[in-house]
C-alpha cells in the first residue's frame, strides 16, 4: 500500500499505461469509474476503460474479494438475453478518519464513508497546548475516532496547518510550536494503519475537488487565524519546491506600506485578511458605511495579490473558505471587482469565485480525500 502523493499525477486516472504499471493502474480505473458512476456492468466498464472484458472481469473479481465491490442487481432491460448485472463500489465497506488541526482552539475529527460523508464526530479543545502536548492531543483525538469505527478503517488523513512535506512531517507550524514533527510516522507507528498528512489549505483544495465540484485549474483560499491557499493545475496538486506552494498570507500586497504584521513585516495579505484582524477591525468601525469599507479594503487587497496567480496560471476558479459572514458579500464583491480591472478580461474574464459549499468540515472531508487518492487511487 503506498501513502502520501507522488508528484506530478492527475488525480483522476483516465488512460491506460505502460504494462508494468498497468495492473495498479486498471485497477485505479476501475474504481475510479464506479466511484463516479457506480450502476455499471462489466460491460459497461469495458467501454468506459478501455480494458478487455477479461481484464475487467479478473480486476472485478479481486475488488469482490476485498470487499470493495459488490453486486447491486440486474438491469431493467427491454432487450433479449441475459441482463447485466450492475456493480458499484461499496460505500460502507470501509470508514476514513479525517482530522483538520487547522482551527486556533480545538482539533477536530470525523470518521467518514467512502463517499466522504460524515458518519460520526469528535473534538478536543486545544487550551493552550503545543509541542508535544498538541501532538498527544492529536493521538487522543484519533484514537477515540479508531474506537469508534464500524467497519475496517481504510486510513487516517490529517490536514495540518503550516508547511508539510511530502513525507507528512510538519517542517514548521508556529501556532502549534511544531518544527520538524513526523506526524505521519508518528500516527502510522502508533496506529498500523496508513496515514496522509498534509497542509490543510491543500487539503481543503482536494476536498473541493473530489466532493466540492470544483474545477480542474483552480486556487482554494481559506482564511482563517492565518491566510492559506491550495492549487490544483490540470488536476495536479501544486506543492512548490519547498512544499509551500500557496502560502499567500506573508506576501506584501501593493508598496503602500500597511499594518505591521506578527513576521515582522508591513502590509501581508493577513494584516488584511485574517479572521481575527478582520474581526477587531469591524469592532473599531463605528458604522455600516465603514464596516463595508472594511470588507472591500480586505477583497481588494486579496484581489491584487490573485491578480497576478490568476493572470500567470489561468485559473478558473477561485474558492473561498472562511466565515461566510465576513468573506461572502462586501469583501468577495471587491476581490471580483479588482480580478476585473487587473487581468485580461478575454482570457481571465469566466474565472468564477465562489464560497466553498463544504462549509466547516472542508478540511476533515478533504482528509478523507487524501486517504481516497493515496489508497484507492480515486478521488
Ligand atoms: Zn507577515
Amino acid at each position: 500500500m503506498t501513502t502520501g502523493f507522488s508528484t506530478g499525477r492527475a488525480l483522476r486516472p483516465t488512460t491506460k499505461v505502460l504494462p508494468e504499471h498497468a495492473r495498479g493502474h486498471n485497477r485505479s480505473l476501475v474504481l475510479q469509474t464506479l466511484y463516479r458512476s457506480g450502476g455499471q456492468s462489466r460491460a459497461d466498464l469495458a467501454r468506459e476503460t478501455g480494458l478487455t472484458r477479461v481484464t475487467v472481469s479478473d480486476l472485478v473479481a479481486e475488488l469482490m474479494g476485498e470487499g470493495l465491490v459488490i453486486e447491486t442487481g440486474q438491469r431493467e432491460d427491454a432487450r433479449p438475453g441475459k441482463p447485466a448485472t450492475l456493480l458499484d463500489l461499496d460505500r460502507g465497506a470501509f470508514q476514513i478518519v479525517g482530522v483538520d488541526l487547522s482551527q486556533a482552539d480545538r482539533f477536530r475529527g470525523a470518521l467518514l464513508d467512502l463517499d466522504g460523508t460524515v458518519l460520526d464526530r469528535a473534538e478536543l479543545p486545544l487550551g493552550a497546548a503545543t509541542g508535544d502536548r498538541a501532538l498527544a492531543l492529536v493521538i487522543e483525538l484519533v484514537a477515540s475516532l479508531v474506537d469508534r469505527a464500524t467497519a475496517p478503517l481504510l486510513g487516517i488523513g490529517v490536514g495540518s496547518p503550516g508547511i508539510v512535506d511530502l513525507a507528512g512531517v510538519v517542517l514548521s507550524a508556529p501556532n502549534l510550536g511544531w518544527a520538524d514533527v513526523p506526524l505521519q510516522g508518528a500516527l502510522t507507528d502508533r496506529f498500523a494503519t496508513p496515514v496522509v498528512v498534509a497542509n490543510d489549505a491543500n487539503v481543503a483544495a482536494l476536498a473541493e475537488h473530489s466532493f466540492g465540484g470544483a474545477d480542474s485549474d483552480m486556487m482554494l483560499v481559506k482564511v482563517g487565524h492565518g491566510v492559506g491557499a491550495g492549487l490544483l493545475l490540470g488536476g495536479v496538486p501544486l506543492y512548490g519546491s519547498t512544499f509551500a506552494a500557496g502560502e499567500i498570507g506573508h506576501v506584501v500586497v501593493g508598496t503602500d506600506g500597511g499594518p505591521e504584521c506578527v513576521c515582522g513585516k508591513r502590509g501581508c495579505l493577513e494584516t488584511w485578511l485574517a479572521v481575527p484582524r478582520l474581526e477587531k477591525a469591524l469592532a473599531a468601525a463605528s458604522d455600516d458605511q465603514s464596516r463595508r469599507l472594511v470588507l472591500e479594503q480586505a477583497g481588494q487587497r486579496l484581489g491584487i495579490a490573485l491578480a497576478p496567480i490568476v493572470g500567470a496560471l489561468n485559473l478558473a476558479e477561485v474558492v473561498l473558505s472562511g466565515p461566510t459572514a465576513l468573506l461572502d458579500g462586501p469583501l468577495a464583491d471587491a476581490v471580483v471587482e479588482t480580478l476585473h480591472t487587473r487581468t485580461m478580461a478575454e482570457f481571465h474574464g469566466r474565472l468564477t469565485l465562489r464560497m466553498t459549499t463544504l462549509g466547516e468540515d472542508i478540511v476533515m472531508r478533504g482528509a478523507a480525500a487524501m486517504v481516497l487518492t493515496a489508497q484507492l487511487g480515486v478521488s
